[in-house]
């Protein structure tokens, strides 16, 4: 399968992992959004939100397990973060596997403006 997460999954891209288990990966994003940037993927391929189904019912409860996690080890679940999933085009997903974008470390803005 020609996915770029697939292939850090399996090790044929190297990433900078933080976190990983038999269903779920965590690793910093190549190019940090902020100073704390860390995806959460989960190792079965889901191209976007439109496709999860009630059988990842657990699969997404770990999902936001391991973000709360890891914000905790890293220190920003006090200071806050930020949890993101861009979902197609116009959500601005480039990458087509499921993810969520873990986001901390400075003061970000409300979306309410
Ligand atoms: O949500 P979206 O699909 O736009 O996010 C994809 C993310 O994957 C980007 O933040 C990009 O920097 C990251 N990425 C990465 N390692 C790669 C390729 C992309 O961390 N090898």
């Amino acid at each position: 399968m020609d996915c770029l997460f697939c292939k850090i999954i399996q090790g044929d891209i190297p990433s900078k992992k933080v976190f990983e288990n038999e269903r779920v990966l965590a690793f910093h994003d190549i190019q940090p959004a902020a100073p704390v940037h860390i995806l959460i993927i989960p190792k079965k391929h889901i191209p976007t939100m439109n496709e999860v189904t009630d059988e990842d019912d657990a699969l997404m409860v770990e999902l936001f397990a391991t973000a709360r996690q890891l914000a905790k080890e890293l220190n920003i679940d006090e200071s806050g973060y930020r949890l993101v999933n861009n979902c197609n085009r116009e959500g601005g997903q480039v990458v087509y596997h499921l993810h969520l974008h873990l986001l901390g470390g400075h003061q970000m803005k409300s979306l309410a403006g």
